[in-house]
């Protein structure tokens, strides 16, 4: 055999009702294999001249998801690892690997079977429809259907999601009102039963670590909960109190992930600026913008200065069910003067200076991009990547209108398709927005003041907004075509 060169030195999980995630961290880049076979129908990777750390060796992994039964970790071979996946169910696979450090992440689903695009698309109008009436209401008493207040928000609601009920615990029944944070008390009821069930039924110490099994980062300490009693709705001026407030049902979920963090500091920019904290002070002030005008529930994939792996950022965003996502960056360049903002969803692009991105936001090497490509021509092949173009095509105008305002020459590098990892991994309308270069002298001032950045924040929160409203638009053409039934 050969020299050992590499160590697994975990196994990490999170599973929704329709999709798992599973990530086998190495501390070397080994080549390795995967294979399936049947009866009992399983997969298992090989990997060479590797070896089990003591964290994983002799451990089973309890998964008792949809699809998984259990992760079993074994020495194949004296220089051979392997990693078994038993399965409950089978689903579509997709295998790739991520660096620094290096890691193989599986993904199982049912490709374009889980809950449609479609009808997220129509709770989301409705939800959002509802809310505009409800403005309106505070504005002008207005005669209002008891039976349309109780059924809208409700129906079409995924049954096996207990949103409404984590909604209620989590959020203010006032839609003006800014929702607080979900306290970690809230969060398991929020979940989909499957990760918490697997998680639960787990002894602690067999558990592959704190940030895996579908556990999600919390609030820093210090910071609010939800403890106490929520305050009574109020009532409408016709004196009824729909079913949005009673509840404090939200518009929708959405997750915004602040680039980078911790150790990884992102790119330095003019005047020593950092990439991982404007990113972070921009998703803060989008959060609370959206909070305030949209009644929408905001997610971080990150609150502070933290390191947080690329896969567990869209990992939440299943987790917790979301139907948006937006991960925010900034750009660099050594050419001082390359300028402007560019909006990206999942795709393959043969433009090498977007590769190059690619490559610098996926923290691997360009030539590592082409394994990621059949990963997602399959994915993009199910998946309604249409949806995210639209949805980033939105934002992007808003951004460009809002930065015009303050630097009229600001350059328009359009919405683009590339294969960044981040947007790997989730059925929901994703995008990742390059805000400006900060290599860039006045870029770097707009990204980096915070008048300016409020700025930013404002009109990605509008043009999320339009987005939510077109969806509305779109659903009431239909319904006057007669070709939806939703009203
Ligand atoms: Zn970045």
């Amino acid at each position: 055999p050969g020299a050992i060169v590499a160590q697994i030195t975990e196994i990490r999980f999170w599973s929704t009702l329709d999709y798992t995630r599973v990530v086998i961290d190495l501390d070397r880049d080994v080549p390795f294999t995967h294979n399936e076979v049947d009866h009992p129908y399983r997969i298992y990777l090989d990997f060479s001249r590797t070896i089990l750390s003591a964290a994983v060796k002799g451990k089973n992994f309890a998964v008792g998801d949809s699809y998984l039964d259990r992760i079993r970790v074994g020495q194949y071979q004296l220089d051979v690892a392997r990693v078994v996946l038993d399965f409950k169910q089978k689903g579509a696979l997709t295998v790739f690997t991520l660096y620094d450090p290096f890691r193989v992440v599986v993904d199982i689903r049912d490709l374009g079977k889980g809950q449609s695009l479609d009808e997220r698309k129509r709770r989301l109008a409705r939800l959002y429809r509802e809310s505009q009436d409800q403005a309106k209401s505070d504005d002008k008493p207005r005669e209002q259907s008891a039976d349309k207040s109780v059924t809208a928000p409700s129906a079409g609601k995924p049954s096996a999601t207990p949103a409404p009920a984590g909604a209620t615990t989590a959020t203010s029944p006032d839609p003006k009102t800014p929702a607080k944070p979900a306290s970690p008390a809230a969060k398991p009821a929020a979940q989909p039963p499957a990760p918490a069930g697997a998680s639960a039924d787990k002894p602690a110490a067999e558990r592959p670590k704190p940030a895996g099994s579908g556990t999600l980062p919390q609030p820093s300490a210090g910071e609010p909960g939800s403890a106490g009693p929520l305050p009574p709705p109020k009532p409408n001026l016709d004196g009824r109190r729909s079913l949005t407030r009673i509840l404090g049902m939200k518009v929708g979920k959405i997750v915004i992930d602040p680039g980078h963090g911790g150790k990884d500091t992102g790119s330095i920019g003019y005047g020593g600026i950092r990439e991982k904290d404007v990113t972070l002070a921009i998703a803060k002030k989008l959060k609370a913008e959206l909070e305030s005008r949209l009644n929408i529930e905001v997610l971080l994939t990150r609150e502070t200065d933290v390191f947080m792996p690329l896969e567990q950022r869209t990992a939440m965003a299943s987790v917790e069910n979301a139907d948006l996502f937006i991960s925010l960056h900034a750009n660099a360049s050594n050419d001082s003067k390359a300028a402007g903002i560019e909006t990206f969803y999942l795709g393959l692009t043969r433009d090498s200076r977007t590769q190059l991105l690619a490559a610098v936001e996926n923290a691997s090497a360009q030539q590592n991009l082409s394994q990621l490509e059949d990963v997602i021509k399959k994915i993009t092949m199910y998946e309604k990547v249409n949806e995210s173009r639209d949805f980033a095509t939105k934002v992007h105008r808003k951004m460009i209108g809002a930065v015009r305002k303050l630097e009229p020459s600001v350059r328009d590098r359009g919405v683009k398709k590339a294969p960044f990892v981040v947007l790997i991994g989730t059925d929901i309308p994703a995008i990742l927005l390059e805000i400006g270069f900060i290599s860039n002298k006045r870029e770097a001032q707009i990204i980096s003041q915070t008048d300016s950045q409020s700025r930013v924040a404002q009109s990605i929160s509008l043009g999320i907004e339009d987005y939510l409203a077109s969806l509305g638009t779109l659903a009431r053409a239909r319904a006057a075509a007669g070709t939806d039934h939703v009203r």
